[in-house]
Order: structure tokens, then C-alpha cells, then sequence
């Protein structure tokens, strides 16, 4: 999109809420259209490169350390002991690299449909990739539907689901049956956290129905967490942690002496996270 004085703006409009969000472009550096979808890259003035799927933005190199840490630390500091974790999308490795710094961790698997969407990861945004070759990371290139189906019962701690919007190949991560799939796939500490989308725009349309479809499944505690996103409509996301055991609870005093670094993750924000805003319990 041009203005009158010819500087060049990204801008993805969010036409159900009548929002716009917009980048100022220095210029395009990539654009392809993939068998699940239409992928561009481009370099911003102020928020390093950005990364569009299908017209929506995934991230910028200047704010996804907010979501990859939110959808990471707080599941895996809520698990007693986490060591086998599966992601479920997250292409752009940014997750897998928050997980891989958790010690404890022995085996993190990525099982992202799109390998396009890694690929140009690892040349657009080779900070979010440095952990693609520890040993204990695997990358996988199919559906994380099906990968599901046919997981070993009780295999997982940890499952994250890092996928675009719930349309195209990610509507079916959002659904019952899905979540049933996780239910099974995870030992009796289990739990899954899912990016759910802004609690500001989505609460009844996607948060909610996500929350019931996840106890119907069998998780019996539900907390979403929100946190700020500037790059997303709205400017406020969330992450929903389901788990079989309460998810309100973690491991405080890992999480406040934190051997590894981090931007914005730490006890008292992961606390605060936990407080879920008024309008959530008054729509009950
Ligand atoms: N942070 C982002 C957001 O909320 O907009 C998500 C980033 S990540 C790039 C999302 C990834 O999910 C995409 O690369 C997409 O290919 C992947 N994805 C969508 N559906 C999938 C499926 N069924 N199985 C595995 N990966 C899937």
C-alpha cells in the first residue's frame, strides 16, 4: 500500500473487526506461494524483517520474543518435570529455540506441514533457527493433525500448538477431536498450550469454544493466559494451557532463578499472566 509520499506500508486489514495494523517497508524480500500457502517476507524500518502467511502477519524480529516465550516458559515451568515436547506448527523455530533452553529437556519435536515456511526461516530469521542442531531437536515436515492420530499413547509432556489461524490446514488443531489426540498422546502430567488468538476480539468466537472443547476432551483444567502483541489485531494474544493436572500452579522458584535469558518471560509476569481479566468469568 502506497501513501502520497511514496513511502510503502504492509498492512493486514481485519476486516470483521474493523481494524487495520500496519508496517512501514523498506522492500520485499521474498514471496512464494507454497501448496498450503502464500508466504512473504519483507524488511521493515523499525521492526526488523516480518514474516506474512495468507496476508496475515506471523512475526517480526523486533516483538515475537513476547509470544515464543509466552506459548513456551510458562507451559514448561507448570510441568513437574518436562522432557519429551512436541510443536505443533511453530515453522519459524522461534519456540523450538525458547524450549531447547529449558535443561531439562531431552527430546523437542517440531512437526510443521509447510518445510518452505522453516526454510525461509532459517535465511530471514537465523536468530529464532540457532537451535535447529542441538541434538536433541528433531524437525518433522507434515500434518500436525494426522502426526497426532498416530502418536504412542503417553508419550508426550508437552504438547504446544503454534499454528496460523483456525483456517486452511490449522482449523483442525482447534477441535475436540484433536485436543483427544493430545489427551492420549500425553502422560498423566500432561498438558498442551495453544495460541487462542486476541482475548480482546476472540473471546467468544475461538477462546471460549477452545476452552470447552479441551475440558470436553478430557483436560480438566483450562487457564488462558494474555499477554501484549503489538504485531497482532488488536495488540493483546493469548496463549490457553489445558492440562490434566492444575495449570495454575508451577515451579516458582525455577522460574525465579532462571538459568537462561529471557526478554520478557519471568515469575511474576508468568504469575500475572495467570489472572485472567473480568470480562472472561462474567460471559462464563
Ligand atoms: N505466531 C504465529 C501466529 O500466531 O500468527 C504462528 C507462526 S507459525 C509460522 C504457524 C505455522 O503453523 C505455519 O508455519 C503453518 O504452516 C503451520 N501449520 C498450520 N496448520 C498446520 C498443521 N495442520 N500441521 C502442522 N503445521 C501447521
Amino acid at each position: 500500500m502506497k501513501t502520497s509520499d511514496k513511502t510503502e506500508w504492509f498492512t493486514e486489514i481485519c476486516e470483521e473487526h474493523g481494524s487495520a495494523i500496519s508496517f512501514r517497508i523498506r522492500q520485499q524480500l521474498h514471496e512464494e506461494k507454497t501448496p498450503y500457502q502464500r508466504i512473504e517476507i519483507y524488511e521493515t524500518t523499525d521492526f526488523g524483517n516480518l514474516m506474512v502467511i495468507d496476508g496475515f502477519v506471523m512475526l517480526t524480529s523486533r516483538d515475537n520474543f513476547l509470544y515464543h516465550e509466552m506459548m513456551s516458559h510458562p507451559a514448561l515451568f507448570t510441568h513437574p518435570d518436562p522432557k519429551r515436547v512436541v510443536i505443533i506448527g511453530g515453522g519459524d523455530c522461534g519456540t523450538l529455540r525458547e524450549v531447547l533452553k529449558h535443561k531439562s529437556i531431552e527430546h523437542a519435536l517440531q512437526v510443521e506441514i509447510d518445510e518452505r515456511v522453516t526454510r525461509l526461516a532459517e535465511q530471514y530469521f537465523p536468530e529464532l533457527c540457532e537451535s535447529n542442531n542441538d541434538t536433541r531437536a528433531e524437525l518433522y515436515f507434515g500434518d500436525g493433525i494426522q502426526w497426532m492420530k498416530d502418536a504412542e499413547p503417553g508419550s508426550l509432556d508437552i504438547v504446544i500448538v503454534d499454528s496460523t489461524d483456525p483456517i486452511g490446514p490449522a482449523e483442525g488443531l482447534f477441535t475436540e477431536d484433536f485436543y483427544r489426540n493430545c489427551h492420549r498422546a500425553l502422560g498423566e502430567n500432561g498438558l498442551i498450550v495453544q495460541q487462542s488468538e486476541s482475548p480482546l476480539l476472540h473471546y467468544d468466537s475461538i477462546i471460549q469454544p477452545m476452552c470447552h472443547a479441551m475440558q470436553a476432551a478430557g483436560f480438566a483444567h483450562t487457564r488462558t493466559m494474555p499477554f501484549p502483541q503489538s504485531c497482532y489485531p488488536s495488540g493483546w494474544w493469548s496463549a490457553t494451557m489445558a492440562g490434566k493436572q492444575s495449570v495454575e500452579r508451577f515451579r516458582e522458584s525455577d522460574a525465579e532463578n532462571n538459568e537462561f535469558e529471557t526478554q520478557y518471560y519471568n515469575r511474576a509476569i508468568h504469575q500475572g499472566a495467570l489472572a485472567e481479566p473480568a470480562f472472561f468469568n462474567r460471559r462464563g
